[in-house]
């Protein structure tokens, strides 16, 4: 459909091969979030393999975007669902052998549960006598506001 997103997709594809032969690359992330998704894959200093880390680079589609790439380690559904919520057009590849095996795209769940704290501490949420996780409806995905399930807070943007 849109020839110059292809022309960009094949250039993006060039680059993670020469770059990771084992892991996981996530591209697309919202510029200046990279970190947290790095956060969130729980990756800091005693982490042994290769991680690429790379801000604000040019993007046709998002004018700036980040991209992280981790050599050997594999992604779970609950990690790419929270980088959902910091990077809703983050797209997660999967890298054998310098190849990209699967690509999808994060997809925001119309209820996020258990990933972002109620800012309201009377919120049932909150309680540690009541075990209950965190739940949000998303109210709107762009920009993104939710609402808390139980207390009706809102948060915007995260
Ligand atoms: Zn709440």
């Amino acid at each position: 459909m849109d020839a110059e997103k292809n022309e960009e997709e094949k250039n993006d594809e060039k680059m993670k091969i020469k770059l990771i032969k084992n892991g996981v690359v996530i591209d697309h992330i919202a510029s200046g979030r990279a970190l947290e998704v790095l956060h969130i894959l729980g990756i800091g200093e005693d982490y042994e393999d290769e991680v690429s880390l790379a801000m604000n680079i040019y993007s046709k589609s998002m004018g700036k975007k980040d991209i992280v790439k981790v050599e050997n380690r594999e992604i779970k559904t609950y990690e790419i669902n929270k980088i959902a919520v910091i990077a809703p057009k983050a797209t997660i590849n999967r890298i054998r052998d310098c190849r990209v095996v699967k690509k999808e795209k994060v997809v925001l769940p119309n209820e996020i549960i258990g990933i972002v704290k109620c800012s309201n501490p009377q919120c049932v949420s909150n309680k540690c006598r009541e075990p209950v996780k965190s739940s949000f409806i998303v109210v709107q995905r762009e920009p993104l506001i939710i609402s808390c399930k139980y207390c009706e807070r809102e948060a915007k943007g995260l």
